[in-house]
């Protein structure tokens, strides 16, 4: 059965670039196929873009710009609400795409698709709140004050772990300050970009605002990174590609918005029910089989609950089930390809040669090549590549601390800094572990925490700036101070 059979509305299903409201073949000639990574099968090919079609995005993104950013706040809002409306009428089909180019399971891939909506709608009425100020004047005879203007062309390169979300929270917040962007999608799951763009047609958003080109990654980011027309990055991916992109940034001063990778701590209380916190750190291990930015990969548990918390966590462990996101019901879908597998049992191994105890996790069970297992070790430390690196894997860490101040710098003990977890009840302690965690983000007993209202960024090596909440608008905003003198006074009078 091919992939457009199973949408309803099998135009969402585009196998080509979107440059300039065109459905754009790569000249050159090359392809790549995008694999279906729970059952191995092609889903279909993309183009890859030749160098001169990456300009060519540019100059239609640069055309476009003048017209878009000449458009009234509450006109662009309106065009953004249509495709808003476009993408909640969709959302069966998008979350089908999703589910079969990423493995999430369908549910996961239906709250993706709410979430990647929420910001379009969030973004579309923030685009009419971008104020300026009246500055009191120290200068006589003078008026002051700032207006917000568009920075111009972004370009916005994506990864494939939400491959919708990640788009929208970028795209919608820089199409309301009146930029164009250009969406380099992660070349793993390209089809939720591309029904992205027929969907944005579909709303009436003009030809060159919103452009998705494919291609080779480093060659495709160099142009973009060093087309000084493009006046702001914004990356979301690994450390070790934001960092090459933000000195390719270097040479035409981009603004440079960052989201990059997490190494989150999970940290249990005394006072807390073992089972309780077990059941919240499985969750926010586990969701998206632990390839999320937000993944618990550090679980830090009081050594008075230690034991009683392995054995709930354990318990509540074993009754996840792994399969094809598409079937029934299943939490973990397929890594996204055989090397992230590899990566986990790398990780494994290297933990249990230095001395960590597997209490669960058997990768005979896993139902095809790119599946793995859920795996529970204890007795993580310091010296292990579990601790310091992001598993991007259902592979869970427990490591015993003894008291506040130990815990605390065994969390920041990592040059991550996105996200962090604390489950206690006791507010000093609270307090004291939220105002020390170095992190951008830090979550008191609730395994969710994001949303279009939330300042969603890291601090340390996960990134710069931040996206979503109010200020998410501001990365796409240039600040144009004015200094109206009065009449006559140039002349002094
Ligand atoms: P990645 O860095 O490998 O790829 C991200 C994007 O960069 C893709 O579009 C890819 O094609 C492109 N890319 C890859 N190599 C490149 C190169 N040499 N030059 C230019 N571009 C290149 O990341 P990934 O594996 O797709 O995603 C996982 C990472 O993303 C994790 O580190 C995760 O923590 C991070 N992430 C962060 C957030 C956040 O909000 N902070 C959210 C989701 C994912």
């Amino acid at each position: 059965m091919t992939l457009s059979s199973k949408l309803s509305d099998p135009r969402l299903f585009r196998q080509y670039a979107y440059v300039d409201g065109k459905w754009t073949h790569g000249e050159g000639g090359r392809e790549e196929a995008v694999f279906d990574p729970a059952t191995g099968e092609a889903l279909g090919h993309i183009p890859w873009l030749e160098a001169h079609q990456i300009t060519a995005a540019v100059d239609a993104a640069e055309a476009a710009f003048v017209h878009w950013r000449a458009l009234r706040a509450d006109e662009r809002c309106e065009r953004l609400l249509a495709w808003y409306d476009l993408l909640q009428a969709h959302r069966e089909d998008l979350a089908t795409l999703m589910t079969l180019e990423q493995g999430k399971p369908l549910p996961d891939a239906r709250g993706e698709v709410e979430y990647g909506a929420s910001f379009v709608r969030w973004f579309a009425e923030e685009g009419k709140r971008t104020f300026g100020q009246t500055i009191p004047s120290p200068i006589p005879n003078a008026s002051l004050g700032t207006i917000k203007e568009p920075v111009g062309i972004a370009a916005l390169i994506t990864p494939w772990n939400f491959p919708l979300a990640m788009i929208t929270r970028k795209a919608a917040a820089a199409m309301a300050a009146g930029c164009t962007v250009i969406v380099k999608p992660a070349g793993e799951t390209p089809f939720s970009a591309l029904a992205l763009a027929e969907l944005a047609e579909r709303a009436g958003i003009p030809a060159g605002v919103f452009n998705v080109v494919l291609g080779d990654p480093p060659e495709v980011s160099r142009i973009l990174c060093g087309e000084d027309r493009v006046k702001a990055l914004s990356f979301t991916g690994s450390t070790r590609v934001g960092r090459l992109l933000l000195e390719q940034c270097a040479n035409t001063v981009k603004r440079v918005s960052l989201e990059l990778g997490g190494n989150a701590p999970f940290i249990v209380g005394p006072d807390m029910d073992p089972r309780e916190a077990a059941f919240a750190a499985v969750a926010a291990k586990f969701q998206t089989a632990g390839q999320d930015c937000l993944a618990a990969d550090r679980i830090l548990v009081h050594e008075s609950i230690h034991d009683e918390f392995v054995a709930h966590f354990a318990e509540r462990m074993a009754a996840l089930t792994v399969g094809n996101g598409l079937e029934g019901e299943i939490d973990l879908g397929p890594l996204i390809h055989r090397q992230a597998v590899e990566k986990a049992a790398a990780i494994v191994d290297d933990a249990l040669s230095k001395g960590a105890t597997l209490v669960a996790g058997d990768q005979s069970q896993a139902p095809g090549e790119n599946f793995f297992m859920p795996v529970l070790l204890t007795g993580v430390t310091h010296d292990m590549k579990i601790w310091h690196e992001e598993s991007f894997a259902p592979v869970a860490g427990i490591t015993a601390y003894a008291n506040d101040d130990q815990v605390i710098e065994m969390a920041n003990d990592t040059e991550y800094g996105l996200a962090a977890y604390i489950y206690t009840h006791d507010i000093r302690r609270i307090w004291k572990i939220m105002r020390a965690l170095e992190f951008g983000m830090v979550s008191v007993n609730s395994v969710k925490m994001t949303g279009p209202p939330v300042p969603f960024g890291g601090v340390k090596h996960s990134g710069l700036g931040r996206e979503g909440g109010v200020t998410g608008i501001d990365e796409y905003l240039e600040t144009k101070y004015y200094c109206l003198g009065a009449l006559g006074s140039v002349s002094g009078s």
